[in-house]
This record gives structure tokens, sequence and C-alpha cells, in this order.
């Protein structure tokens, strides 16, 4: 199994600009578990599928072929669903709210971290993983847990900008109300909800810029490798002992 980095924490902490710089880095997958809710959202809400009607969205998740390229190295990645490109559909404020109105579904996820697994034990350097319940349900054991987020104020600005500068036609404080709904639903919901994992270190971003707080994980995924290394070798000698 490879190296595997839990990247969790609200809406606006800058998971992903993080977790794509720390994947580079560490020249290992990187995995926007958000994406995959978001696109079975889209494609929910062209067919019209109601965010409570439980059966068919599950179906629906189960058919939706979710497919993402290679990141580029200013950090851009294309994200396919059935083989349509949908990289800025899925950023919208209606699909982000219906994502986390489906996301709340127990069945919907079971069929979401299947993926999320397989994708992780098909990447042989590792996974960066970024989301909600990545260190607390999808990889308990992961080898490292970040917790990242900032004040609700900055968060919110972060997020409006990237809306303004996608062209989208936003107020701060809707973008702020946005954010607060979709955070409390995302921390309230009884299945998978939004915490930091017991085990997880938790990084303030408030202040720090992204050069700041990529390089504190990766000195702490230094420290962790060590430490793998370490256990990997001592394994090896302790197997040679009982075979000698
Ligand atoms: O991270 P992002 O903002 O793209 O996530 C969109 C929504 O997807 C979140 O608000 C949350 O409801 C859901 N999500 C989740 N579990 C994850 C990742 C995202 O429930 N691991």
């Amino acid at each position: 199994m490879g190296f595997i980095v839990a990247i969790d924490g609200p809406a606006g902490a800058g998971k992903s600009t993080v977790a794509k710089r720390v994947a580079t880095e560490l020249e290992c997958t990187y995995l926007d578990t958000g994406a995959m809710y978001r696109s079975i959202a889209l494609v929910a809400q062209r067919q019209g599928i109601s965010p409570i009607d439980e059966a068919s969205l599950v179906s629906l998740a189960r058919i939706t072929r979710i497919s993402f390229s290679p990141l580029t190295p200013d950090g851009f990645q294309r994200v396919e669903v059935n083989s349509e490109e949908v990289t800025a559909e899925i950023r919208t404020p209606e699909v982000s709210q219906l994502t986390s109105k489906i996301s709340s579904i127990g069945l919907v996820r079971e069929v979401v971290l299947e993926q999320q697994r397989r994708i992780a034990y098909e990447a042989p350097a590792g996974v960066v993983l970024e989301g909600r319940d990545i260190g607390t349900v999808v990889f308990p054991y992961a080898d490292l847990k970040i917790f990242l987020t900032a004040g609700e104020e900055e968060r919110a600005r972060r997020r409006y900008e990237e809306l303004k500068a996608q062209g989208m036609d936003i107020s701060f404080l809707a973008a702020l109300e946005d954010q607060r709904e979709r955070d409390r639903r995302d921390s309230e919901r009884e299945v998978a909800p939004l915490r930091p994992a017991e085990d997880s270190v938790t990084v303030v971003t408030d202040g720090l810029t992204v050069s700041e707080v990529v390089e504190r994980i990766l000195s702490l995924c230094r420290e962790r490798l060590a430490l793998r290394e370490q256990k990997h070798q001592s394994n090896q000698i302790e197997r040679k002992d009982l075979l000698a």
C-alpha cells in the first residue's frame, strides 16, 4: 500500500490548492473526493432527480463514470462525467448545495467510498486525498491526517474571490451564507460528519501563505515517511530472524 495523506476540513479552507501541491511534490496521485460527490449531484440535477429520492440517487451513483486527468504542473485537473467534461460546471453554488444534500445519504457514500479506496489502492506511489471524512472513515489508517481550517470569514472571502474570478455574479454575504449552510449540513449529518480525526494534525491557515502551509505538511510527510521506512526495515529484520 502506498503512502496515504488525508486532508479534511470545511469549505473554503484551501484544501484543493494545498493537496494538489503536496501531491505534486510527493509525486503521488491526487484525489478530489468532493468532485466525485459533485459529479453525481450534477447528473442528478440534469435528470431532475430530487435530493430526497434516495433509491434513484444510489442507482445513479453506481452507474455514473467519473474520471480525472493527471494534474498539470500548474495544478489543473480535468473532471469528466460519463466522458463529458464538467470541470467548471460542478463548481457552481447550486451544485455545491445539492452536493451537500446528496452526500448525506449513507448508501451513496458507500458507493463513492468503494471507488475512492480502489483508486488509492491502484496508486503505486501513494495518494493525497482531500474531503470531509478521509481520516475518519475512508482511510482511518492513513499515514498522515491533516485537518485544514481557517476562520469563517476568511474562508468565505476566498470562495467569493474564486467564484468572482470565474465570472459568477455573487455577493460576499451570499457566499458566506452558502458556506455556513453547507458546513452545518456536512457537520451535522449522521453518516461520516465533518470532524477532525482524533489523530489528525490541525493546521489553521489564517495569515499563512499557501507555500507556508504546503511546507508544514510536507515536513510532516517526511517525518511519517521516515517512520514508515523504519517500521519496514524492522519488519524485514524480524522476518529474517524467523527464517533463520
Ligand atoms: O470539497 P468540496 O467543497 O468540493 O465538497 C463538496 C461537498 O461534497 C461538501 O460540501 C460535502 O457535502 C461533500 N463531500 C463529502 N465528503 C467528502 C468530500 C466532499 O461529503 N469526502
